[in-house]
């Protein structure tokens, strides 16, 4: 039935055009479409009202590249207001620059979601056993036929619900209040800190300290048992192809269906993302423990319009990470009242915090050449970002090359002004402060 409505209305005509999910219901009860299907009234309604908010979802990513198309084809305020207006009315398939930035970018997706359906609070009912078992129960095909699942939680979900079929298992999800959430009561800090996001832990503060310190190895190994798992499926496969090729169907039907399926991969896949969650979630917490104002990049600009993340396995779970990061501290800021205020990020790993010059990384090190200090690179990092915030030049969407221009002026200043470098007693002070882990600790 998704896949029906992706087709029908996924495109300009549909769901482009304005289309609403009620007017698509009265449709398909007009001309039977339902039919078809063969399940209960409430059931497809749920689920074409679902997919229709999926599309409509795809649609408004696709605008957000047309925004910034917009903000680079004209600089005029009325004209860029019109198009803003017209893109947001869903009128923009009669303005030839906006129907084209359309067509390219929203590409007509597709139905890929197989494995759940919704069920509206009304249409379900939840009760206790003897045994102290809660048991859910949901509309099945025929009609006050209820198909009852016992639950492995205590917790009884309440509004609507999001059943999906996973591994022979039935996953219930349902939104909570977050306020109601034990995290959202503690308060937060009173101090305002740069966080810079890394790869062996989650996040460095401004004040030197690393959050999330198990990232790293847990990426490592999940990339590691990855790559060996893969190669262990290929080999595999390539023996069934040939016991195929020979006729050897039997044999391999049996490699396909005992060592080629999905439910432990799934079920393993699911128990690291969860693993990885919790890492981000808690370092995310402690910063916020101590922060009133977070100072970020802003980690989820470059995932907008991605059709696909790399094929590399590193780069994709980091890719994956950085989106986890983004939300954690997108949510935990809403939840425990911090504000999250992100900076133009561009060279910030690059150049020294103390004088301002372009340097040298090499891995977890930073070498200013300028004032002939090393920095834990992080630390550097996260202190630039800080900084950012009350940039008088530099804003959130300065483009790279001009941060880099400013950035060059600043230190040809600089250098012009302080002909004699560094053996101050600030770098000291500095240097206490922010104290380099890589050399006083033996990591
Ligand atoms: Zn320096």
């Amino acid at each position: 039935m998704r896949s029906e409505v992706w087709q029908r209305y996924g495109s300009i005509n549909g769901v482009g055009a304005g289309l609403r999910d009620r007017q698509v219901r009265d449709r398909w009860l007009a001309d039977g479409t339902h039919v078809q299907f063969a399940v209960l009234a409430n059931a497809w309604k749920e689920t074409v009202r679902d997919a229709m908010a999926d599309i409509a979802a795809n649609l408004e990513a696709a605008k957000v590249d047309v925004r910034r198309a917009i903000s680079r084809r004209t600089n005029d305020p009325a004209e860029r207001k019109r198009m803003f207006t017209a893109l947001k009315a869903h009128q923009w398939a009669d303005d030839p620059f906006l129907s084209r930035q359309m067509r390219k970018r929203w590409r007509r997706g597709r139905n890929r979601t197989h494995d759940q359906i919704v069920v509206r609070a009304d249409q379900y009912s939840t009760a206790v056993d003897g045994r102290g078992r809660l048991w859910l129960a949901v509309p099945g095909l025929e009609r006050r036929r209820m198909v009852k699942i016992p639950l492995t939680t205590t917790v009884t979900p309440a509004g609507t619900l999001r059943l999906i079929l996973r591994g022979g298992r039935v996953e219930v999800h349902y939104q909570i209040d977050a306020a109601q959430m034990r995290s959202s009561q503690r308060p937060c800090g009173e101090a305002t800190i740069g966080v810079d996001k890394g790869y062996t832990e989650a996040l460095t503060d401004s004040d030197g300290q690393p959050h999330g310190e198990q990232l790293g190895d847990l990426l490592t190994r999940e990339s590691d048992r990855l790559k060996e798992r893969n190669r262990r499926r290929a080999k595999l496969r390539s023996i069934a192809n040939s016991a195929a090729l020979r006729g050897d169907r039997a044999k391999a039907h049996r490699i396909k269906a005992n060592n080629l399926g999905t439910t432990k991969r799934d079920r393993q896949a699911a128990r690291h993302r969860a693993r990885v969650r919790t890492e981000i979630f808690t370092a995310v917490h402690e910063v916020v423990d101590k922060a009133a104002t977070v100072i970020a990049e802003d980690l989820t600009k470059r995932f907008t319009g991605r059709k696909q993340l790399p094929k590399n396995i590193n780069r994709r779970l980091a890719a994956w990470t950085k989106g986890v990061t983004a939300e954690a501290l997108k949510s935990v800021s809403e939840r425990r009242g911090s504000a999250l205020v992100h900076v133009n990020a561009a060279y910030t790993s690059q150049t020294c915090h103390r004088c301002g010059a372009f340097g040298r990384r090499s891995g977890d090190r930073f070498h200013c050449t300028s004032c002939g200090v090393v920095w834990q690179a992080d630390v550097n990092a996260a202190i630039n970002i800080l900084h950012r915030v009350g940039d008088p030049d530099i804003a959130l969407h300065t483009p790279h090359h001009k941060v880099k221009q400013i950035l060059q002026d600043r230190t040809d200043r600089h250098r012009t002004r302080l002909p004699v470098q560094d053996s101050s007693p600030a770098t000291a002070g500095r240097r206490a402060k922010h104290p380099n882990r890589s050399t006083t600790s033996n990591k």
